[in-house]
């Protein structure tokens, strides 16, 4: 199966990702992940990071490349869950021709719907787990320094200041919203519930799993 998740920054994709990676055994391929483990002491890894500092788009052709890299792998085979990708209309038709070429399709785009607001609100209380990635949000878990899981330190990431976000959303609006409209026919939207518990249960339905 070949699954998009897309939906606001701050909705959560990460962490359904998470989720249903366990339900599915479908691997999880964050474009944010790829670009967070490419070596901020190289030239490229330099460029990347004060790119994803401001809150902009990585370009679209060093982006495809490193996706089409991901997906090559051996684990992908079967099917993944893309989160983060594509966030562009170039982005959509590149992957819409790798797919088409090695006779692939994708099943279905969840697309978590959250308020602007809510959303907004939502990214100035994160907090990431700077070992295993795992999200929290500092209003459901008061006062926790360390992560739960793994016992990493808990940071923020530096695309969460107030002028980065306002850029995230100004690119969300300009580029990635009219991806949803590319993909109306395979479109499932899922409400953003109260805990990340809510939403999976609603992921999972949308789905038909
Ligand atoms: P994320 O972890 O998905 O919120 O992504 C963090 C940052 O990585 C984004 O704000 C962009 O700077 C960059 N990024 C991730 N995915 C993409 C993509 N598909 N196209 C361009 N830039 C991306």
């Amino acid at each position: 199966m070949i699954i998009l998740l897309m939906g606001p920054p701050g909705a959560g994709k990460g962490t359904q990702a998470t989720l249903l990676e366990k339900a599915t055994g479908l691997p999880h391929v964050s474009t944010g992940d790829l670009f967070r483990a490419v070596n901020p002491k190289t030239p490229l890894g330099a460029k990347v990071s004060k790119i994803m500092a401001g809150g902009e788009l990585v370009r679209d052709s060093l982006t495809n490349e490193l996706l089409a890299q991901r997906l090559q792998q051996k684990d992908c085979a079967k099917g993944f869950l893309l989160d983060g990708y594509p966030r562009t209309l170039a982005q959509a038709k590149y992957l819409d021709a790798w797919l088409k070429k090695r006779k692939k399709r994708i099943d279905a785009v969840l697309y978590f719907d959250l308020p602007v607001a809510k959303a907004v609100s939502r990214l100035s209380l994160r907090l990431t787990c700077d070992s295993c990635g795992m999200v929290y949000n500092e209003l459901r878990t008061p006062g926790v320094k360390k992560c739960v899981r793994c016992g990493g330190a808990l940071y923020r990431r530096d695309d969460q200041s107030p002028a980065a976000v306002k850029k995230r959303f100004a690119e969300y609006g300009r580029k990635t919203e009219p991806v949803l409209a590319h993909y109306a026919a395979k479109l499932r939207r899922v409400d953003v519930g109260q805990t990340p518990e809510k939403t999976f249960h609603r992921a999972v339905i949308a789905l038909g799993l």
